[in-house]
């Protein structure tokens, strides 16, 4: 218990209690790559809509950058329609 697990994030003026790295991916990374079963990758954009990622596949989605990278494991990636 070192208590250096809570703190105060100057870019949305709030506490948080996870460590800023924690705190910076889950609320400020505005993109993360993520590698499908079948190797092929993505990069997603956070949501302006919902702050989340979501994964192409509309079955998944989180505020989590390593969420979603573990989610895009189970499946290939998805066929998207480019229009
Ligand atoms: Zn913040
Ligand atoms: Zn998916």
């Amino acid at each position: 218990m070192s208590g250096s697990n809570t703190g105060f994030c100057t870019k949305c003026n709030t506490t948080i209690n996870v460590i800023q790295k924690y705190h910076d991916s889950t609320h400020h990374q505005a993109q993360v790559q993520i590698t499908f079963k079948d190797s092929q990758f993505e990069s997603i954009q956070r949501s302006e809509h919902d702050n989340q990622f979501h994964c192409p596949c509309g079955n998944y989605q989180s505020p989590n950058p390593t969420g979603i990278r573990k989610h895009a494991k189970i499946h290939p990636k998805p066929i998207t329609l480019e229009r």
